[in-house]
């Protein structure tokens, strides 16, 4: 998407007064028709300084951009948000995705706000919440018995078959940009400067390669001084295909054929924004790093004890990542570091159920009590 920024007339002063959701950078949204805007409150979510957690991984400051709070509890809202708006531009009466499970609860969310059709393509094996969030925004569920490829594929084919317009497939374009807000955010939260690392989850790309963008906007309208920021890519190992190319020192993305992860919305195999992701990363000196499923688990859990923030795997992947770094010295322990948290652990309930303690049933007694306590 090209903008001429130059025609662009923002200042610092002029966000005092916009509402607090991402549609207060409007003039950088491809939504022209304000009548047509779709909106639940996506975006400005809050940026935490995370004093604990940087004194655990040993690090002199930290940040989480926390977009569990977002209003279905992902980062999808911002792209969904921008997309479902575009597509009532564009006069289509219905909408629809295909997802690994936030993005159909996001579209269909959307959809439902805006009182037309959502039909979305899941992989089959998709976690119960996120199917369950999409189902009673009122979408039609496609359940498709394969991986998240599959699905894609067919959804693809739907889109040539039926008026529909598929947020991430036939109006791709207009569904990146709502995720770049994020981006702006940051730099806004941070006094308008960016930040010296940041770490994105990948399944596609698309929302690493959205951010950068963001950055260099704001950059190209003077918003920010300057734009040193490192980009770290995030993935989980049993569906690593950027980070491999990373580290193969590859131009390509090798497709993985069968994804093997807890972390189901990064479960993505061909990774449609793969090799420009890489091309980010490279550009901006960063690094593209996995974490199994164990660190990915304990990052859910050391996020969670140290700053009261409840995430699901993939917000786990970029602390379990983050760790791995500053272990090895990449990312040098007195640089400062922003970790997106795309996603709520109320998402993946059933992942998570396994890494907490069973509930131990007592008689309403202080005896009983003290047998617990002690
Ligand atoms: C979709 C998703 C991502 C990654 O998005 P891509 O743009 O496909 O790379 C990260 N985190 C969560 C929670 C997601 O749902």
């Amino acid at each position: 998407m090209v903008y001429n920024l130059d025609s662009v007339n923002i200042s610092k002063r002029s966000f005092s007064k916009r509402p607090k959701s991402l549609w207060r950078y409007r003039e950088l949204l491809p939504v022209e028709d304000e009548r047509r805007v779709v909106d639940l409150g996506a975006g400005f979510t809050t940026l935490h300084e995370c004093k604990r957690l940087a004194k655990a991984l040993n690090l002199k400051r930290l940040y989480v951009k926390d977009d569990t709070v977002n209003p279905t509890n992902s980062f999808k809202d911002r792209p969904a948000a921008v997309a479902v708006s575009k597509a009532l531009e564009f006069g289509f009466k219905a909408v629809g995705c295909a997802s690994t499970g936030n993005l159909a609860a996001a579209t269909a969310a959307h959809a439902a706000k805006a009182g037309i059709p959502c039909y979305v393509f899941v992989p089959s094996n998709t976690e119960t919440n996120k199917v369950l969030q999409a189902a009673t925004y009122g979408a039609k569920i496609i359940a498709v018995k394969g991986t998240y490829d599959e699905a894609n594929r067919l959804a693809a084919q739907a889109s040539d078959e039926y008026d529909w317009a598929l947020v991430n497939i036939n109006i791709r374009p207009y569904y990146t940009e709502g995720s770049k807000t994020l981006a702006y955010e940051v730099c806004e939260q941070l006094g308008w400067r960016a930040p010296e690392n940041i770490v994105i989850p990948m399944g596609s790309g698309a929302l690493l390669c959205a951010i950068w963008r963001g950055l260099n906007q704001f950059r190209e309208l003077d918003l920010i001084d300057g734009l040193e920021t490192r980009v770290v890519g995030a993935q989980p190992k049993g569906c690593s295909p950027i980070v491999s190319a990373f580290k193969s020192n590859s131009e390509d993305v090798t497709p993985v054929e069968r994804p093997e992860t807890v972390t189901k919305s990064l479960a993505i195999g061909d990774p449609g924004d793969g090799i420009y992701a890489l091309k980010v990363i490279r550009e901006s000196r960063g690094f593209a790093e996995y974490a199994t499923d164990e660190e990915i688990l304990e990052g859910i859990k050391l996020l969670a004890k140290t700053e009261g923030i409840f995430a699901e795997p993939a917000g786990g992947v970029t602390i379990a990542v983050l760790k791995r770094l500053i272990d090895s010295g990449e990312v040098p322990r007195d640089e400062e570091v922003v970790c997106c948290v795309t996603g709520s652990g109320f998402k993946s309930s059933e992942t998570i159920l396994e890494t907490v303690p069973k509930l131990v049933e007592i008689e309403p007694t202080v005896e009983e009590l003290k047998k617990v306590i002690g």
